[in-house]
């Protein structure tokens, strides 16, 4: 492992007991800001990929003005949020020009940014933007070898998807940051490429792999599912593909795909949430939450909508076109979400919720436990 990876994983130890703590304040009584914010600057996507939420329908592709941008990430770096995760929604670096001067505010704030992109639009500027400012983390979006990725993806995607990633690699050079990596969302496409694509990525000198678990949101989508037979290989799949991932220094998540249950029951998340797995030991109440996300965590669409989470989507709950985040966050619906949350009644879209927001969950559970 070398030291650009040991020191984010310290990074991300320490963010996630800071996050801990700041929990504990609702633990007691006590209310506290956002410890994250997910912003989606917008809709509007260069690629036209197969499985992307977007294939529901049509969307709203309003975006909130710059200047409500730039009010949004100082009202936030003032309620207290430390981490800011920029996504879509479409494609972030397609706005690239309104968000530079968001990330530089982020990072001039020493607070810690992730950016989520589908990659094709890094160029050496780009790369040079995102360098020399010291972003923490870019994750791109690659969902296996030129074959499969192309298949799922866009077709010719893979080519341009792999020169960004080369291009920001060769502009950090031997520098600390950021941390380079790639989301794979697991499909029956890039499932038996995990391995191949882990040699590809180690040889190219990434840092990391987060697999991604795949949404089904229409049928035609159901093609790209992992068969209940695949699923069965998994486990040897993941096995093979940690021993790649550590023979290069890489961090990956996989080890949170090896337990069967919760991959069977992706599609019906909900009774994970329900089952004694979100019970605390001990019985403390607050602990027992079936998540977190409504206690520390915002996400806000292009159009200025807000919800607790990526999941929440079409069921966001306020505007922040005309009202500020801590109106919001304090605000009686993020209230009664919470409530809701708390007395373990999942929200309709907890069915899909993501398999890496609840191992996070159960670390946080188990820190706060310890508290
Ligand atoms: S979908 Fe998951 S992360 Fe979102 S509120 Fe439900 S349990 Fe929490």
């Amino acid at each position: 492992m070398n030291n650009r990876v040991r020191e984010e994983i310290n990074r991300r130890r320490l963010l996630e007991k800071e996050r801990a703590q700041r929990l504990g304040e609702w633990a007691q009584g006590n209310e506290a800001g956002p410890f994250k914010l997910m912003f989606f600057p917008t809709n509007t996507c260069n690629l036209e990929c197969a499985i992307c939420w977007q294939r529901k329908g049509v969307h709203d592709y309003s975006e909130l003005s710059a200047k409500r941008q730039v009010d949004l990430i100082d009202e936030a770096i003032e309620i207290g949020v430390r981490e800011f995760v920029i996504g879509g929604g479409g494609e972030p670096l397609m706005r690239w020009k309104t968000l530079r001067p968001l990330f530089e505010k982020i990072r001039a704030a020493d607070l810690y940014g992730m950016l989520f992109t589908n990659g094709t639009l890094i160029g050496s500027e780009t790369a040079a933007n995102l360098v020399d400012m010291k972003w923490n983390k870019v994750l791109i979006s690659l969902d296996g070898l030129k074959e499969s990725n192309d298949c799922v993806r866009t077709a010719g995607s893979f080519d341009r998807i792999a020169q960004g990633i080369q291009c920001l690699l060769d502009k950090r050079g031997n520098r600390s940051l950021p941390v380079i990596g790639v989301g794979c969302v697991l499909t029956r496409q890039s499932i038996r490429d995990l391995p191949h694509l882990m040699d590809f990525l180690g040889k190219q000198g990434c840092d990391q792999l987060n697999l991604i678990r795949l949404v089904v949101y229409t049928e035609s989508q159901r093609e790209y599912a992992v068969t209940p037979t695949e699923m069965d290989e998994l486990q040897g799949i993941l096995e093979s593909s940690q021993k790649t991932a550590a023979s290069f220094g890489m961090v990956t998540n996989l080890a949170e795909y090896m337990d069967g249950n919760i991959i069977k029951q992706a599609e019906s998340f909900e009774h994970i949430l329900l089952s004694d797995r979100t019970l605390a030991a001990g019985g403390q109440s607050f602990w027992n939450s079936l998540c977190f996300e409504p206690f520390s965590n915002m996400v806000v669409h292009s159009n200025g909508m807000v919800g607790p989470c990526c999941m929440s989507g079409d069921a966001s709950l306020e505007s922040l076109v005309e009202q500020s985040l801590a109106d919001v966050w304090y605000g009686e619906k993020f209230s009664s979400l919470r409530q809701g949350i708390l007395s373990r009644c999942p929200e309709s879209y907890c069915r899909i919720c993501d398999i890496n927001v609840f191992a996070e969950n159960q670390r946080l559970r188990a820190l706060g436990g310890s508290l």
